[in-house]
């Protein structure tokens, strides 16, 4: 027989470990459930510079750790396992895997979010040969090479001042005449003179032969006219979509796809809460999505006790 679990938390990042921590450390039955390792997003970002108690920031799998760590002193059970499935109209929900179901009271959803496509030619065909959405993954690769970057947000111009420690330059292309990065993460791409800036202009095409990449085709905007750009790799930063393929469509999202929740993480069905870069919200950082983990285990909590389950 199934054990029935308090709280189900999908997604082992830095939003669903810290519900774990919460949830674990309250001594509710709590089961976390991830597909791949701890860490989720945070382990494609080289070092956190931006969460406090590190004054001289910290490395993302560092960070990763030690808040696995830390919920794992507590108790927290887990899982690695992909959840195909919700069913959550009754008041018993169900999870369901790949090899069977995992039954709760209340579900935490905090699956975070995946990068976005270009959507051009030669993107698919040369994935994993040339063309990749994470650099510390792939930029020793590119050692001494050219390569470019597509994006102007905080990830894309972080993961191209990352990327300089390999590559011998890195081209930035960017579709508007300004970046929509962060000025203090512009300021250090902008000194780093292996850098270079490619603006109001977008990738149409990505070429390569057997080898993979070789190069891009470009063209200005608005403008038209194009030009190629000789590079054997390039990394796609152009925004994230959440990662909800199980969640049924019943539950509400905003036009994005990202789960609506109010300020107490719960979603538009009773019992679910969700958590992290998965959610509609403004400010999405690993100190937002650590918040967000702690209010929603401790509204869970107080779902339990109301409902007397
Ligand atoms: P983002 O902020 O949404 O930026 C996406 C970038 O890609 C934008 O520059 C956008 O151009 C461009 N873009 C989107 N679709 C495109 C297309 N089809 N073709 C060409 N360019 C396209 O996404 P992100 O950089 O992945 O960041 C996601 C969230 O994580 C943000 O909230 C960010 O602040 C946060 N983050 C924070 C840090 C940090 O604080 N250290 C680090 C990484 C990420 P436009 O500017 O023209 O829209």
């Amino acid at each position: 027989m199934n054990d029935l679990f308090d709280i189900a938390i999908i997604g082992g990042g830095p939003a669903g470990l810290t519900a774990g921590l919460y949830a674990a450390r309250a001594r509710l039955k709590v089961i976390l459930l991830e597909r791949m390792g701890f860490g989720g997003q945070l382990l494609t970002y080289e070092k956190v510079d931006n969460y406090p108690g590190f004054p001289e920031g910290i490395s993302a799998f560092g960070l990763s750790e030690l808040i696995s760590a830390q919920a794992l002193r507590f108790g927290l059970l887990t899982r690695n396992a992909e959840v195909t499935g919700l069913e959550f109209e009754a008041p018993i929900k169900r999870v369901v895997l790949a090899d069977g179901f995992i039954e709760a009271k209340t579900l935490i959803l905090a699956s975070g979010a995946s990068p976005n496509k270009l959507g051009v030619k030669g993107e698919t065909e040369f994935t994993g040969r040339g063309v990749s959405y994470c650099a510390v993954c792939d930029a020793p690769f590119y050692r001494n090479q050219e390569v470019a970057v597509v994006g102007g947000g905080d990830t894309a111009i972080e993961e191209a001042v990352y990327l300089t420690k390999f590559a011998g330059r890195v081209h930035v292309i960017h579709r508007r005449d300004r970046l929509r990065a962060t000025q203090i993460i512009q300021e250090k791409a902008f000194q780093n003179d292996k850098i270079d800036f490619i603006l109001s202009t977008v990738v149409k095409e990505i070429r390569g032969g057997s080898g993979g990449v070789e190069g891009l085709i470009l063209e200005e905007v608005p403008g038209g006219r194009t030009s190629e750009l000789a590079v054997s790799g390039v990394f796609v930063f152009v925004g994230i979509h959440p990662s909800t393929d199980y969640v049924p469509a019943s539950l509400e999202r905003d036009p994005l796809g990202f789960i609506r929740t109010n300020q107490e993480m719960a979603t538009s069905v009773p019992g679910v809460f969700a958590a992290g870069d998965v959610r509609s919200k403004e400010l999405r950082q690993i100190v937002t999505a650590v918040g967000d983990g702690a209010t929603a285990a401790f509204n869970a909590g107080r779902y339990l006790e109301a409902h007397s389950l």
